[in-house]
């Protein structure tokens, strides 16, 4: 088999790679090698501004993009780049001419036992449900997106918490945003609605913060066998043990830092990805980047000729625009995806690319506790060391809305609930515009600040 372009791994970022190079290079031979029969595809995207977007993501049968590329399912053991040349496990050696790797990422694993579950797919999700059945009291470990999201949709049972922060989420929110959220955790929001609405100095040092796609949890049953739900949180704390349990008055212990130990039925543990970018490499391995991502430059190249890589399993390398990180995140997936699909398609035809818009600031939106979240540019003052305002707008129980300013321009946002300005905070990032002087009317909920950019 030889293919002008090939594919490792049948994630988003996969996908959208031969969805790229057979919509920019038609007719050209393309190849994806895929584990399993079931891909996963963006499968509909609903703008919200320029840089964010809607998106669906479904499982579907690799057979679909048959008419796309050629669907290869085996797993890929080695490359040899001396050659151009993959093998896999089933023994095939395939050729190509470019190749992109995007093999994506596996959830950390540092505890083994039975009892303790990591998410990463489908199935171990339908595991979680079938243990959830006779479950009274669960642990969970990170604070993460999976872990926020867990911890919402599970009921019926105890949770624990366990976070190894001072507050919940830290991954995407604040303090304050967490407090935010401090009812739907409680799940007794009997406050009445209070909007406040202040200007601060932010001070406080030193706090920061194929997979399955978005809104995972919304599909699957996660019901325990309890009458209620109780959540506590044990906070700025980590686990140091976990012990099987000898008797039948639970699955096992849960021993944390803080010198506290749970008894429970399930463990479940979501603290993080590393990319799976272990593919043996006959001649000089990757340059891998300190989190063990295959660093790709600004043309998603490896550090092997031909060779790309995109999705989890990359790490960018390149001067990156200041108002952009990367987070291994579904849609960072999927623009990377495509970018590679522009690149590879650039250097087959010797064509110029220019990189894209996408990289030039953050931007991710997702759900927490029912409320819509998006977080735009450095949301959390990431790379500006503290030094920089906070506006800060909340309406408890209805909207939180930050924006990080610093020398009187827009650096980035958290906007949780229906707040309607995300267009108008991208535009300000983007554009950089002084806002100076209009500063204190920025979230003025009596100002249609809207106006001032007519
Ligand atoms: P993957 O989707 O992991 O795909 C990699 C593919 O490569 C897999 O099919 C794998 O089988 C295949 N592969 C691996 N090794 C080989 C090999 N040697 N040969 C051939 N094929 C191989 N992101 C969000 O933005 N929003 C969310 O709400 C969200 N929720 C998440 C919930 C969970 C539980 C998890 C685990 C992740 C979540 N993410 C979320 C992250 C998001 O799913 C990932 O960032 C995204 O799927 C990465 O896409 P990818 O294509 O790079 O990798």
């Amino acid at each position: 088999m030889e293919f002008t372009y090939l594919i490792i791994g049948g994630g988003i970022a996969g996908v959208s790679c031969v969805e790229g190079l057979a919509f920019l290079h038609p007719g050209e031979s393309i190849g994806l090698v895929t584990p399993s029969g079931i891909v996963k595809a963006v499968t509909k995207t609903v703008p919200v501004t320029k840089l964010l977007s809607d998106i669906t993501v479904e499982e579907t049968d690799a057979n679909k993009f048959e008419g796309l590329c050629t669907v290869i399912v085996d797993t890929v053991a080695a490359i040899d780049p001396r050659v151009n040349c993959v093998i896999t496990e089933k023994q095939n050696r395939i050729k190509y001419k470019t190749l992109c790797i995007c093999t994506g990422a596996s959830p950390r694993k540092i505890w083994y036992s039975p009892h303790v579950i990591t998410i990463r797919d489908t199935d171990s999700v339908a595991v979680l449900q079938e243990k959830l059945k006779s479950a009274k009291k669960i642990v969970v470990i990170g604070n993460g997106g999976i872990a926020t999201e867990l911890v919402h949709e599970l009921s019926n049972v105890d949770i624990v918490w366990v976070v190894k922060d001072k507050h919940i989420s830290a991954t995407f929110l604040d303090p304050g945003a967490a407090e935010f959220f401090q009812d739907s955790i409680n799940k007794t929001n009997t406050a009445k609605p209070e909007t406040i609405f202040k200007r601060m100095r932010y001070n406080t040092g030193g706090e920061k913060g194929p997979s399955l796609g978005p809104d995972w949890h919304t599909q699957v049953n996660l019901h325990g066998s309890s009458r209620d739900t109780k959540i506590t949180i044990e906070y700025s704390c980590e686990v140091e043990r976990i012990v099987d349990s000898e008797d039948d008055t639970c699955n096992a212990y849960v021993k944390l830092t803080n010198g506290h130990t749970h008894a429970c039925d399930i463990v479940v543990s979501a603290i993080g990805v590393v990319p799976n970018s272990n593919i043996q490499v006959h001649g000089t391995p990757f340059e891998l980047a300190p989190d063990c991502g295959i660093g790709v430059n600004e043309l998603m190249q490896t550090s092997i000729s031909n060779v790309y890589a995109a999705g989890d399993v990359c790490t960018p390398s390149w001067d990156l625009a200041k108002q952009w990180f990367q987070m291994r995140l579904w849609t960072q997936a999927k623009h990377m995806g495509t970018y590679a699909a522009k690149c590879m398609v650039g250097a087959v035809k010797n064509e110029p690319v220019i990189q894209d818009f996408s990289f030039e600031m953050f931007t991710h939106m997702t759900k927490f506790f029912g409320y819509k979240v998006i977080l735009l540019g450095l949301f959390n003052g990431q790379t500006l060391e503290n030094d920089y305002e906070i506006l800060l707008r909340v309406t408890r129980g209805e909207e939180y809305i930050k924006l990080v300013m610093k020398d009187g321009r827009m650096q980035g946002a958290v906007l949780i609930g229906e707040t309607e300005i995300e267009e108008m905070c991208e535009n300000l990032i983007l554009n950089q515009l002084d806002l100076t002087d209009i500063a204190d009317d920025l979230l003025n909920p009596n100002i249609d600040i809207d106006d001032y950019f007519d």
